[in-house]
């Protein structure tokens, strides 16, 4: 009996920088880990917020972590821009979140 064939949509990010897909493991973070950064061409880029489920207690509980962090980067990427050392309060904030950016 022949196999069926099935399509389906396939979503993938791309690079705003190169424009080249985003492979798995082509992307490192640099500032201790709280920026991403694409391999191929060195540029810094963001993926899009995850949704998770409210109902779980555990991802409820790291919420307020997910936020810290999304706004210490937010913050990082201000400072770099405009090449503004990271402020001693800053990175105060970014190593208690687990974020080592010396
Ligand atoms: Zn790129």
């Amino acid at each position: 009996m022949n196999v069926k064939e099935a399509s389906r949509p396939v979503t993938y990010h791309v690079c705003p920088h190169c424009d080249e897909e985003i492979q798995e493991k082509s992307t490192y973070g640099a500032y201790g880990g709280l920026i991403d950064v694409h391999r191929p061409c060195g540029g810094m880029i963001e993926f899009p917020e995850q949704v998770y489920d409210s109902s779980s207690p555990l991802l409820r509980a790291i919420q307020p972590h997910m936020n810290e962090a999304r706004k210490l980067r937010e913050e990082a990427r201000a400072y770099i821009s405009t090449a503004t050392p990271f402020p001693e309060d800053f990175k105060a904030r970014c190593r208690k979140s687990g974020y080592n950016v010396e």
